[in-house]
């Protein structure tokens, strides 16, 4: 693609320092561990992977809300200094709609706060509260109504309004259905791809339901312990995962977790990331291991057609 991209990472890195005892010193967790990604204008990119892979931790890098330990991020072209170059321009739907908003604010002061922040107020602010109300298939009146007074559902679409109302370039969304009833779930997913399609903000969806990744978006990155394994197109993926771990995930897929978006069950667990296993991370689960994968870490290569895949197969 010669389009310039978006929203840029190159070799991005996030390491904390987390204790494995009592008494034994603090030890370094690769949370997130040289990633390089881009997300084009009017993209839907999907990371899929399982709980603890990095995938929130990246999230809460490309919003801002933590800064990358080593490696860079380019929006627009510019490179991000700090959070503010991104003020408005990424916005980012959380997992727990109820958290996310004040209990005691009327919900429309919520979702005018972003704008607020930057000097909009009176009519004016109003407006815009309520176009982003509509926008999510609210009723202006309900603005003045507090968070407790609406459903799973109905808090999470006024979580889509509040990082809608700055008409963001980017929308990150963080697992934004895991938190919700089944029922309402495939209504908030709608919902994004309606805004999605409408309003052209590029899309990050990240799920641990590669099914609802794939119902939202055309592109997907899978992360495995903090690195990212496949990048492919959803057809690619689906027709001919390349990586074990995505071949893993797709086939444990049961039928009724593609259409509820439940866990997927993978055989093995994941691997302690403060002992993380030498050579390839999903060595210990994978049926295709070799002598060199216990080894030697393999480098996210490219393979036909553009798609890029980390393991020693190619
Ligand atoms: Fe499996 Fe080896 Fe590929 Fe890792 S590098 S996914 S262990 S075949």
């Amino acid at each position: 693609m010669n389009e310039r991209a978006l929203l840029r990472l190159t070799d991005v890195s996030r390491t904390f320092r987390m204790r494995r005892g009592l008494f034994a010193p603090p030890a370094p967790l690769h949370a997130v561990n040289g990633v390089s990604l881009d997300l084009y204008r009017g993209q839907s990119l999907g990371l899929v992977g399982e709980s603890g892979c990095g995938k929130s931790t990246l999230a809460r890098i490309l919003v801002g809300l933590l800064a990358p330990s080593s490696g860079s991020m380019e929006f627009d072209g510019l490179p991000v200094q700090d959070r503010t170059a991104l003020y408005g321009r990424v916005q980012m739907v959380f997992q727990d709609p109820f958290s996310s908003l004040n209990p005691r604010m009327r919900v429309g002061t919520s979702v005018g706060e972003p704008l607020a922040i930057r000097g909009m107020a009176g009519a004016q602010l109003r407006e815009r509260v309520a176009e982003s109300f509509r926008l999510v298939g609210l009723a202006a009146e309900q603005m003045r109504l507090f968070p407790h007074e609406f459903s799973g559902g109905q808090r999470q679409r006024i979580a889509v309004a509040r990082a809608l109302i700055t008409r963001p370039d980017v929308l990150v969304c963080d697992e934004p259905v895991s938190a919700l009833d089944a029922s309402v779930q495939a209504q908030v997913l709608n919902l994004l791809r309606e805004v999605q399609e409408n309003f052209g903000p590029s899309l990050l969806f990240i799920s641990h339901a590669l099914a609802v990744v794939a119902f939202m978006c055309t592109r997907i990155a899978v992360m495995y312990q903090g690195r990212i394994v496949e990048l492919a197109t959803r057809d690619e993926l689906f027709q001919q995962a390349a990586h074990p771990y995505s071949q893993a995930l797709i086939e444990a897929m049961p039928s009724h977790s593609r259409t509820r978006g439940l866990p997927p069950v993978l055989p093995g667990e994941p691997p302690n990331p403060l002992h993380p296993p030498a050579g390839c991370a999903f060595h210990p689960r994978c049926a295709k291991a070799m002598p060199v994968c216990r080894e030697n870490a393999p480098e996210l290569t490219e393979l036909d057609g553009g798609r890029l895949a980390r393991c020693h197969l190619y």
